[in-house]
């Protein structure tokens, strides 16, 4: 059992962190109630974006962000080389629209920070605009234009790192129903409903929406909530003009895929664990879209779902290992950027699996931040 490590949890932050770590040489057990996949990170709208999801000030949240959005090329030719299977990646940019003058001024300012931190971007204005972005609706006066921002199909890229993940020896067990943190000394003990236990000497909870469930096992405030973003896509018919870059609006997004979908999200509610899709939800984003992309007006999505968010109180992923339970280590709560956090999580994760310390500015995600519950 030297140097065995179990992962609670496979969604995108599960599965990079126990590649990242059975390539360094840890003994990796992952355990999965449902299917790898199946909750957040398959619903996921897949856009590497930390500019446009970082608007105010450039702090370790949006530090952390950006050194992922760093490792993403590599990390996803590592992903294809070792899973021998395709997925989308693109390298497109993104804009993000503003309807108002008052709205360019706070782009301005977003601009002036973000280009001391890596951006080569610019704002857009009038022919210029429409010649990069022939389909946004006259209404947009200017956009901010981020070169440096991508997208991933997140289903494919889940579904590659999975089988990488098993090609390289990880033991994954899923479908197992539900998982309690039976033990975690002088051992660590992860035991199903039906009896099994399984076994390490670590433990690294990736159960994303539901890292809370083990506040009260744990005696501590692990304050994660689930937060349902409804999403929904067009096919998009080959005479259409493709979107070129992803587009942000202060309502939502719109992202083309290489197979011929525009993928159009998403909306942010509170309903508990409840991942069905309403009317209400679909449509809001329904006339967003055509406000932004006016070839939308008339066409019904052909798909709509939805899918669990995980959101921590201050917003900021839980990484690390707890000082109260030392085999205990979380990486979870990673909200509206779990895609994108997902090779710099692994990285990190890893780190502190090794007992390494943690950069300075990386103490900001402890997972024991919020201090212990008051009996
Ligand atoms: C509509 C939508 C659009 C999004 N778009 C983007 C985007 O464009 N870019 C981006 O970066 N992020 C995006 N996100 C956010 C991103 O999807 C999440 O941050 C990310 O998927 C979280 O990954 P995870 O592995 O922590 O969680 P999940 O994918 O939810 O995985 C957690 C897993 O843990 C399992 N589990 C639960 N309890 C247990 C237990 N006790 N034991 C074992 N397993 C357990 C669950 O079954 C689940 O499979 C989006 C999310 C949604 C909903």
């Amino acid at each position: 059992m030297n140097n065995s490590l179990i992962v609670m949890g496979g969604g995108i932050i599960g599965l990079s962190c126990a590649l990242e770590l059975r390539r360094r040489g840890t003994v990796v057990t992952l355990l999965e109630t449902g299917a790898c996949g199946g909750q957040a990170s398959g619903a996921a709208a897949g856009m590497l974006a930390p500019y446009s999801e970082n608007p105010e000030a450039p702090d370790e949240f949006f530090m952390l962000c950006r050194e992922s959005l760093e490792l993403y090329p590599s990390w996803q030719r590592l992903v294809r080389g070792m899973s021998g299977m395709e997925f989308e990646y693109t390298e497109c940019g993104s804009l993000y629209a503003a309807y108002h003058e008052a709205d360019l001024l706070a782009l301005e300012s977003r601009l002036d920070w973000q280009r001391q931190h890596g951006s080569s971007g610019a704002i857009l204005r009038g022919a210029e605009l429409r010649s990069m972005e022939p389909g946004l609706s006259s209404e947009v006066k200017a956009a901010l234009w981020t070169p440096e921002e991508s997208h991933i199909y997140a289903p494919d890229f889940v579904a590659a790192l999975r089988e990488a993940c098993l090609r390289s020896g990880v033991i994954i067990h899923d479908e197992l129903g539900a998982l309690e943190l039976a033990a975690w000394e002088p051992r660590v003990e992860v035991r199903s409903r039906g009896g099994e236990v399984f076994a390490a000497e670590q433990v690294l909870v990736c159960t994303g929406a539901w890292a809370g469930e083990l506040s009260d096992r744990l005696g501590l405030r692990i304050p994660v909530q689930p937060i349902r973003g409804q999403i929904c896509a067009y096919t998009w018919a080959e005479e259409q003009t493709p979107l070129r870059h992803m587009v942000f609006g202060s309502q939502g997004y719109l992202v083309q895929k290489a197979n011929g979908t525009l993928v159009c999200g998403a909306s942010e509610d509170v309903a508990g664990f409840d991942t069905s899709v309403t009317e209400r939800g679909i449509q809001r984003l329904l006339r967003w879209n055509k406000n932004m992309l006016p070839e939308l007006g008339g066409k019904e999505p052909f798909h709509r779902w939805a899918g669990l968010r995980p959101a921590t109180l201050d917003g900021r992923p839980l990484i690390g290992r707890l000082e109260r339970a030392e085999r205990v280590l979380f990486a979870a709560g990673h909200y509206r950027n779990g895609i994108l956090l997902s090779p710099v999580t692994a990285k990190v994760a890893a780190d502190c699996v090794e007992g390494r310390p943690l950069p300075g500015w990386q103490q900001a995600f402890r997972p024991d931040r919020f201090g212990a519950i008051a009996r």
